[in-house]
């Protein structure tokens, strides 16, 4: 094996699992509770792949009473059990010649609304649990996009760090070779995700088109603007989160002007987060990477950002070295920093109670997720006690995937659209998630909790599907 998985597990996740489960702080209703457990027994240590279903089943115990029908066609067990799943062996020489095994991984969870859609994540903390958290997640998300796309996920427990260009090819070209035969335009799309950027996308899609002898576009989105890619992708998920937030501030008669901001993450998401927060006037005062964060009160130099991360592929402490005023903190927590909005762009669990009742004392007043499932269960319970404007992840962050849909579309009517008029797409699009959102918490009795509108929401979108389609 590549490495420990266990190594690059958040604390906060391997707390959890040590103490499983603490995050059942909140009841079940009995059949829902029954399910959950079954969840759990049939899945065994897949920790994060249980906090999510658990977190959805949540919001799911009115929607039984109001559609009674979805419990008669079990939607809930065939919604958590995926299609398919593939696990593969990804062998590559290193640059010294030296042959090493990852492992590799598709979850092809749902395809009721469409093509399996959803990322690649290569990083060395990935295992089915991680996959299948992911690939849970994106069903709703998807659904919420209220475009024609089922939910996927994929990834390997490879880690990107440090390797060559060389070696990068060599391992997507591997991982291709593994799983092209389970890809295709209609029927799984993947795209990027943690660690998976347009090069890698590159690489995959170079191998796909040289083992099937097709110039299939539509197989693999976040290409390349030169080769079929979409303006607007690399920016979508970041600026999707902001048009989220900025959704949730007007349903409060508020916006993003002046506000103090803080951004955990330096990578894509994080980046086109801070550029659009930037743009609507708020001030970005921190950010961070997996070894600490820098806060610069005076508004981060986000050209900086970009060069030391995208260009120089550099860690953020390099920041405080063109910054004199600019603090670097190495393994503290951003959320230490006081801000008004706070948008976790990182990782799964980096932000826990502690971490909330933190930011809430500090004056936080909205929260959306860039990354997938960053708060805790217990940090998401401090948020939505307090009432604040809390965003998760499966609707502030889908903004990218409504991209990845959009070069869908283009690739499909061989079409390349303006940056422009691609974003103003997105940003509807991003509205009309909001809208219902904010429509479905109110009609189940739970305005303004975000939480409840987005599971549900999204799940009647599939199970709704999943009935018409028939028993399959
Ligand atoms: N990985 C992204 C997500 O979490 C994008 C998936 C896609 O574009 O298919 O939604």
């Amino acid at each position: 094996m590549e490495s420990d998985p266990q190594k690059f597990r958040p604390r906060a996740a391997i707390a959890m699992a040590r103490c499983f489960p603490p995050f059942m702080s909140t009841i079940l209703d009995e059949r829902l509770e029954a399910l959950f457990q079954t969840v759990v027994k049939r899945n065994p240590g897949e920790t994060e792949f249980h906090q999510a279903v658990r977190e959805v089943f949540e919001s799911l115990g009115p929607v039984l009473v109001k559609h009674p029908e979805f419990g008669t066609h079990k939607i809930i067990e065939r919604i958590c059990e995926p299609e398919r799943q593939i696990i593969f062996r990804v062998p590559w020489q290193d640059d010294s010649g030296q042959v090493r095994i990852n492992r590799g991984f598709r979850v092809q969870f749902n395809s009721a609304l469409g093509p399996f859609k959803g990322g690649l994540r290569f990083h060395p903390s990935v295992y089915l649990g991680i996959v299948k958290f992911l690939g849970f997640e994106q069903i709703f998300k998807n659904a919420l996009t209220g475009l024609p796309i089922g939910g996927a996920k994929g990834g390997a427990d490879f880690n990107p760090k440090g390797c060559s260009d060389g070696e990068i090819m060599r391992f997507c070209q591997s991982f291709m070779t593994a799983l092209h035969r389970n890809l295709g335009e209609y029927t799984d799309v993947p795209a990027g995700d943690t660690g998976v950027g347009t090069r890698e996308i590159g690489y995959l899609f170079g191998q796909y088109k040289r083992l099937t002898d097709r110039y299939e576009s539509g197989v693999i989105t976040g290409k390349g603007l030169d080769w079929g890619g979409a303006k607007v992708r690399k920016e979508a998920t970041g600026y999707g989160t902001v048009f989220f937030l900025q959704e949730m501030l007007a349903a409060r008669k508020d916006s993003v002007e002046g506000k103090v901001c803080i951004v955990s993450g330096a990578g894509n998401v994080a980046i086109y987060a801070i550029e659009k927060l930037q743009q609507l006037g708020g001030k970005v005062v921190a950010c961070s990477d997996s070894n600490g964060f820098i806060h610069d009160k005076k508004g981060l130099d986000l050209a900086l950002i970009k060069q030391l991360k995208e260009v120089e592929r550099r860690r953020i402490a390099d920041y405080a070295r063109h910054h004199k005023r600019a603090r670097y903190t190495a393994g503290g927590s951003i959320w230490s920093v006081p801000c008004e909005v706070a948008l976790p762009c990182a990782t799964q669990n980096e932000l826990n109670g502690k971490d909330a009742s933190r930011l809430l004392r500090n004056g936080c007043l909205a929260v959306a997720e860039g990354a997938n499932m960053p708060v805790t269960p217990e940090g998401v319970r401090v948020f939505l006690d307090a009432g604040i404007a809390y965003g998760p992840g499966k609707a502030a962050n889908a903004g990218g995937v409504v991209t990845s849909a959009l070069e869908m579309q283009q690739n499909a009517s061989r079409d390349s659209w303006g940056f422009e008029f691609t974003e103003t797409r997105l940003a509807e699009i991003m509205r009309g998630i909001h809208a219902s959102c904010y429509q479905t918490a109110e009609e189940f009795g739970a305005p303004g909790n975000y939480v409840h509108g987005a599971n549900i929401a999204g799940f009647i979108r599939v199970a709704r599907a999943m009935l018409a389609l028939g028993l399959v």
